[in-house]
Protein backbone atom coordinates (compact mmCIF):
# COMPACT_ATOMS: atom_id res chain seq x y z
CA UNK A 1 0.00 0.00 0.00
CA UNK A 2 1.32 3.65 -0.84
CA UNK A 3 1.05 6.34 1.80
CA UNK A 4 -0.40 9.25 1.29
CA UNK A 5 2.82 10.91 2.13
CA UNK A 6 4.43 9.01 -0.97
CA UNK A 7 1.04 9.63 -2.75
CA UNK A 8 1.96 13.42 -2.42
CA UNK A 9 5.26 13.59 -4.27
CA UNK A 10 4.77 11.08 -6.76
CA UNK A 11 4.10 12.64 -10.41
CA UNK A 12 2.93 11.28 -13.61
CA UNK A 13 6.73 10.79 -15.47
CA UNK A 14 5.03 11.96 -18.45
CA UNK A 15 4.54 15.57 -17.26
CA UNK A 16 5.33 15.46 -13.60
CA UNK A 17 5.37 19.32 -13.03
CA UNK A 18 1.93 19.34 -13.67
CA UNK A 19 0.25 15.96 -12.31
CA UNK A 20 -0.47 13.91 -9.71
CA UNK A 21 -1.05 10.35 -8.95
CA UNK A 22 -4.32 8.81 -7.44
CA UNK A 23 -5.20 4.99 -5.48
CA UNK A 24 -6.85 3.20 -7.94
CA UNK A 25 -8.03 -0.67 -7.48
CA UNK A 26 -4.35 -1.14 -5.86
CA UNK A 27 -2.42 0.49 -8.80
CA UNK A 28 -1.74 4.33 -9.14
CA UNK A 29 -3.64 6.37 -12.18
CA UNK A 30 -2.51 9.68 -12.91
CA UNK A 31 -5.32 11.79 -12.73
CA UNK A 32 -4.48 13.99 -16.09
CA UNK A 33 -3.87 11.03 -18.00
CA UNK A 34 -5.44 8.34 -16.68
CA UNK A 35 -2.26 5.91 -17.59
CA UNK A 36 -1.97 3.36 -14.73
CA UNK A 37 0.58 2.45 -12.96
CA UNK A 38 1.42 -1.11 -11.24
CA UNK A 39 2.52 -1.58 -7.28
CA UNK A 40 5.22 -4.32 -6.97
CA UNK A 41 6.36 -5.50 -3.39
CA UNK A 42 5.00 -2.11 -1.86
CA UNK A 43 7.03 0.35 -4.86
CA UNK A 44 5.03 1.88 -7.61
CA UNK A 45 6.50 1.28 -11.59
CA UNK A 46 6.70 4.76 -12.26
CA UNK A 47 7.61 3.26 -16.05
CA UNK A 48 5.57 4.23 -18.91
CA UNK A 49 6.58 1.48 -20.92
CA UNK A 50 5.02 -1.04 -18.17
CA UNK A 51 1.95 1.26 -17.37
CA UNK A 52 -1.59 0.61 -18.74
CA UNK A 53 -3.26 3.17 -20.93
CA UNK A 54 -6.67 4.02 -20.22
CA UNK A 55 -9.32 2.16 -22.10
CA UNK A 56 -9.88 3.98 -25.48
CA UNK A 57 -6.35 4.81 -25.61
CA UNK A 58 -4.04 2.89 -27.95
CA UNK A 59 -0.52 4.45 -27.77
CA UNK A 60 0.97 6.87 -25.13
CA UNK A 61 1.42 9.53 -27.70
CA UNK A 62 -2.83 10.09 -27.27
CA UNK A 63 -2.04 10.66 -23.79
CA UNK A 64 -2.55 14.37 -22.42
CA UNK A 65 0.43 14.46 -20.56
CA UNK A 66 2.64 13.23 -23.72
CA UNK A 67 1.95 16.71 -24.92
CA UNK A 68 3.91 18.32 -22.19
CA UNK A 69 2.32 21.68 -21.58
CA UNK A 70 -1.21 22.29 -22.06
CA UNK A 71 -2.47 23.58 -25.13
CA UNK A 72 -2.85 27.22 -25.33
CA UNK A 73 -5.45 29.01 -27.58
CA UNK A 74 -3.30 29.84 -30.84
CA UNK A 75 -4.67 33.08 -30.82
CA UNK A 76 -6.76 35.27 -28.23
ZN1 LIG B 1 -0.25 11.51 -16.87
Amino acid sequence: MISQDLLDILRCPLDPSNTRLRMKDDQLECERCELRFQIKDGFPILVVEEAILPAGCESVGQLPCQGGEAKKPANV
